[in-house]
């Protein structure tokens, strides 16, 4: 992922794509070695969206905590030296925030979350460098990224993300999964993430971490990405086809792997189909309107 698109729409009035999953926790100030973090801790719940969720108004809500200093993720190539954060209480962030994204209409369908893979939703404080809550024109393509920092977690990634806020560079992304599998929200889908180049205005996006500096994702990150992009496909009513690597927007070498070896970004493209293709068997068809 690289740098904000310089298409940045002004669409708002109201949220929906935020759920309350987080309440945040421990502040934190962690200088800057490398893998340190989570200097705050905060209470997590894991969601697990395999029913039916609506995603409404009113609820809201999550601000995780901790700081982390994962210098670069796939290009990020800054470094910073101490973070702080200031956690919203709970009640100060119940109130969705005056701003409208016109993927609105899939939100309000109670069925848009049906078959969602559990996420660990870890959204993002608000600010202009890996949040600004622009809201996403359209979805039309999912994009595939690595973070090119071996061994770093989805967790170390995502408050990467988050000390940005105080900085100058831009960069985040929908979704980071871990080499456990896990996947780790940082952006609603609603909204616009810091990742894929001129494609930020209509992609959402997926960093996956890995082990070494081949990119290849483990056996957990690889099967939690093919599940996501089945379901993000289907729930945005786009055929598994519109799967895509940040190679295919910029042709940077990203995730490596996968361009090194097309052989293997063909294969994992078949079980995302195979995927997909359950989805409908399980839960219906669903055609664009
Ligand atoms: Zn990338």
């Amino acid at each position: 992922m690289t740098g904000k698109s310089k298409r940045r729409t002004n669409r708002k009035s109201r949220r929906r794509d935020n759920r309350p999953v987080l309440i945040g926790a421990g502040a934190a100030a962690a200088a800057v070695l490398m893998l340190c973090l989570l200097a705050g801790g905060g209470k997590k719940l894991t969601v697990n969206t395999k029913e039916p969720v609506k995603e409404g108004p009113g609820i809201s809500v999550l601000v995780g905590s901790g700081a982390a200093s994962v210098p670069s993720i796939d290009s990020a190539a800054s470094s910073f030296s101490v973070i702080s954060e200031a956690v919203p209480s709970p009640a100060s962030s119940v109130t969705p925030p005056p701003w409208h994204t016109p993927l609105e209409r899939y939100f309000i369908d109670p069925d848009f979350w049906t078959g969602c893979p559990e996420r660990n939703v870890q959204l993002l404080t608000p600010n202009d460098f890996s949040r600004p809550q622009t809201g996403i024109d359209e979805v039309n393509d999912i994009v595939v990224h690595y973070v090119d920092q071996p061994m770093s977690t989805a967790m170390q990634n995502r408050d990467y993300f988050e000390s940005l806020k105080d900085g100058s560079r831009s960069a985040s992304s929908h979704f980071i999964i871990d080499m456990s599998g896990e996947i780790v929200q940082c952006v609603p889908l609603g909204e616009v993430a810091y990742c894929s180049n001129h494609r930020n205005h209509d992609t959402i996006s997926i960093e996956c971490c890995h082990p070494d500096d081949t990119g290849e994702f483990t056996e957990e990150t690889y099967h939690s990405c093919v599940d996501l992009c089945a379901w993000l496909c289907y729930a945005f009513e786009i055929g598994p086809e519109h799967v895509i690597r940040h190679y295919d927007v910029t042709e940077k070498e990203c995730p490596i792997y996968y361009v090194k070896h097309p052989e293997a970004w063909e294969g994992m493209k078949r079980a995302i189909a195979k995927r997909y293709a359950e989805y409908e068997e399980q839960y219906g068809k669903r055609t664009k309107d």
